[in-house]
């Protein structure tokens, strides 16, 4: 927290109680203070007109409202999706992605600033972990771009930079928080969660009785090339992975959502596919292949349509669900991790 204070967003209501009851307040401080911060999303305490001033000046001694300093903003050709670079308050930064669909408007936010599960086709991972983003700091990722756009946001995607379930309590509060009639509201089935495949984590989110979807970075069929592209599957390989797949899927009664990026080459022959197929035969699930996005340090290149158009038509035979994602923001650094390479190096540029 260091001499800026405590950051509010970071407390969930019982704590935000806690909190204003240690500094003599009664407990309605607390509602009124949450309102401002995670539904009106106040950027200072003297916005709070419903407070004493002598409150307000107590709380500004002790605690900020947080908020996150815009650095980067890029919108793509199409003006679907705009991708922010925001800067944290110990000279961090981490990259979110408003996108644009028909059924509302999506945030893509980040859970920490960089991450340490090393999968080989991420910019996030080539600087490895840097450290967890608190609840408060994930909050301020979607007020500042609800904000921005000047749009309601109905939608949340935890897969930016990081891996939630390596961060799982702030995950967790952020998850309530955002949820929550004091906050945006947004509805748990309008939140997806992205894993790697941390598989007690898996497990553990399936207990919290959050109806989210749970979308998992499959990326292969079989351990001996997973094991190269996501490391974390020399830990939790498929057959454990899978296992808990069906877990989660059994205890909330969603769909596994199975992100598949094709790679020329590597994982997009129609063998790969019927491999595929089978893995995941009896899992409530669809497959949403992803054309990958080239990040300029790896080697991996994008399958041509060609083979992208055979490995669904595998799938569709299968009697697997597929659908292809939509290309949102190939020309704006989209993929997870890259503007804020960019923002670094080019900062080394100018050095
Ligand atoms: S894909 Fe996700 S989990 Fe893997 S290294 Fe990148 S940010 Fe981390």
């Amino acid at each position: 927290m260091g001499d800026r204070g405590i950051n509010l967003k970071d407390l969930t209501m019982r704590e935000l109680e806690t909190f204003f009851s240690e500094m003599g307040e009664p407990q309605y401080r607390a509602k009124q203070v949450a309102g401002w911060i995670f539904s009106k999303g106040a950027g200072s305490f003297k916005d709070m007109t419903n407070l004493p001033a002598a409150l307000r000046d107590r709380l500004a001694r002790r605690a900020t409202p947080g908020n996150l300093v815009t650095q980067r903003k890029q919108v793509s050709s199409r003006g679907d999706t705009v991708k922010y670079l925001f800067g944290l308050y110990d000279g961090q930064a981490v990259e979110s992605v408003l996108m644009k669909h028909s059924y509302g408007r999506s945030v893509c936010i980040s859970t920490q600033v960089g991450c340490r599960m090393g999968c080989a086709l991420c910019a996030s991972a080539l600087g490895g972990a840097v450290r967890n983003l608190s609840p408060g700091e994930m909050y301020d990722q979607v007020l500042a771009v609800q904000k921005d756009c000047g749009e309601r946001i109905s939608h949340i995607v935890l897969m930016g930079s990081g891996e939630p379930l390596d961060n799982y309590q702030n995950t967790i509060k952020f998850l309530v928080n955002i949820n929550a009639v004091y906050g945006l509201n947004i509805g748990f089935r309008h939140i997806t969660l992205s894993t790697c495949g941390v598989e007690p984590g898996i497990r553990r989110l399936a207990g919290e009785g959050f109806p989210l979807t749970l979308a998992v970075s499959l990326h292969a069929a079989d351990n001996e090339l997973r094991d190269r592209l996501v490391p974390q599957n020399r830990k939790y390989p498929l057959e454990v992975l899978i296992k808990a797949c069906g877990y989660y899927s059994n205890k909330t009664g969603r769909r596994i959502t199975f992100e598949y990026a094709l790679l020329s080459g590597v994982n997009d022959s129609p063998d790969q596919a019927v491999q595929l197929a089978g893995l995941i035969k009896g899992i409530p699930c669809h497959v949403n292949l992803i054309p990958y996005n080239p990040v300029g340090e790896l080697k991996y290149k994008r399958s041509s349509p060609d083979a992208i158009k055979k490995f669904r038509e595998v799938l569709d035979r299968s009697g697997v669900e597929v659908t292809l994602r939509r290309e949102l923001g190939g020309d704006i650094d989209a993929a997870c991790g890259q503007l804020r390479r960019r923002a670094a190096m080019d900062q080394k540029g100018r050095e």
